[in-house]
């Protein structure tokens, strides 16, 4: 044995990343203390790796002056390289070791939202709704909850025309303080009242961490409006109520910042982001925002969450919500968001950019055809009855 191998088979650490019989932990429990240390490469172990094996890597990665952290995964032990400066023929040397299943560099700035720490598609489970993985899924319904017969009349009309879950503000972040509002909790009542009544899940705002245990007592999913994305106590809050969120991207952030904004929330211990494009700002004064496409399929080439698109605010034209809807889709969105008002001239916020009843049912069968053609699961195959 050389100095080296004495010194590594006397740290008992690495006994403990041997797997242990009956505990199975989770993506986060195994990758946050890799993301916390920054860490720059990751070397995924085969899952019948021997200890031998480990060390020999571990040994390697010391020989560079480097650090060696091993976590024991679900099926493998995974060893995180910590080090500013990493050589760059490390990857092609430890993928030569035998028990090396790969080697994967990281460069991003986030971790656990990333696809290099984690290449399978996350999947977001809401009651029976899957978001992720292949499936499309529709969310409509008003920007805000006005009364109990406007959210009733439209969560029976977005379900009978196939939509997956139930949209609706009850807390609403209005540009000026003389506008409407929100109805506040009476409006989180009456969506409770809309989920009994149709089965849809809902998906509602939340916008300032004290307000977060209200909301969620309602909600199915925590919606971050693209005004909070950087609020980071807020997200950290969302991140702490294990609650599915919806991550709206702020409306002048970049990608790399909203997928930080995201890595808030999973950091705390809670993988069930969907990311949700909603339209930037640019030159561009025609629209009331630009519907990032470009953002959609690079969120889904850098992160594995899921993200949905929302042609509504994207655009703020009624009228174009059904082509950028169906654009989204071809650009491989996993869902979409879409307001919907029984009577959009009447609406309190947003009337300008709903989609009538009618315009959604007719929209509805387009996007399924699209999806079938694309190869995506449809959307009908909610279980729930109808
Ligand atoms: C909304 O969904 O009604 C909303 C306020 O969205 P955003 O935060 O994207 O402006
Ligand atoms: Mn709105």
């Amino acid at each position: 044995m050389t100095a080296l191998e004495l010194d590594i088979a006397a740290r008992p650490r690495l006994r403990l990343a041997l797997p242990q019989k009956n505990h199975r932990p989770s993506f986060i429990e195994q990758l946050l203390p890799l993301a916390k240390e920054n860490v720059s490469m990751i070397v995924v172990m085969r899952s019948n790796a021997t200890e031998e094996e480990l060390n020999a890597v571990l040994a390697r990665i010391q020989e560079h002056g480097l650090q060696g952290r091993v976590t024991c995964g679900e099926e493998r032990n995974i060893v995180g390289v910590i080090g500013a400066t990493i050589p760059s023929t490390l990857q092609e040397e430890l993928e030569r070791f035998p028990g090396v299943q790969e080697a994967v560099r990281i460069t991003r700035p986030y971790k656990l939202a990333a696809r290099e720490f984690h290449p399978q598609d996350t999947i977001v489970q809401v009651g029976d709704v899957a978001i992720g993985g292949g499936s499309f899924v529709v969310i409509a319904g008003p920007c805000a909850v006005e009364s109990e017969a406007q959210i009733m009349a439209t969560a029976f009309a977005v379900r009978e025309a196939g939509a997956h879950m139930l949209r609706g503000g009850a807390f609403k972040p209005r540009s000026s303080p003389y506008t409407f509002r929100g109805l506040g909790e009476e409006g989180l009542r009456l969506l409770a009242q809309a989920r009994a009544e149709t089965g849809l899940p809902i998906v509602t705002e939340v916008m300032t961490p004290t307000d977060v245990e209200l909301v969620a007592r309602y909600a199915d999913v925590l919606q971050i409006g693209a005004r909070n994305m950087q609020n980071f106590q807020l997200l950290e809050e969302v991140g702490r109520s294990g609650k599915p969120a919806l991550l709206k991207r702020g409306m002048s952030a970049t990608i790399e910042e909203w997928l930080l904004s995201a890595e808030y929330i999973i950091a705390q211990g809670n993988p069930n982001v969907i990311l949700c494009e909603r339209g930037i700002r640019t030159f561009e004064t025609a629209t009331r925002n630009t519907m990032d496409l470009n953002a959609v399929a690079l969120a889904k080439r850098r992160s594995h969450l899921p993200i949905i698109a929302d042609p509504s605010h994207g655009t703020g034209k009624w009228y174009l919500v059904p082509p950028l809807a169906l654009a989204s889709l071809a650009a491989g969105a996993d869902g979409v968001m879409i307001e919907v008002h029984p009577d959009p001239d009447r609406a309190t916020s947003d009337g300008g950019q709903s989609l009538t009843c009618e315009n959604f049912a007719a929209l509805m069968p387009q996007m399924t055809a699209l999806a079938g053609t694309l190869g995506r699961r449809g959307v009908f195959w909610l279980n729930i009855e109808r």
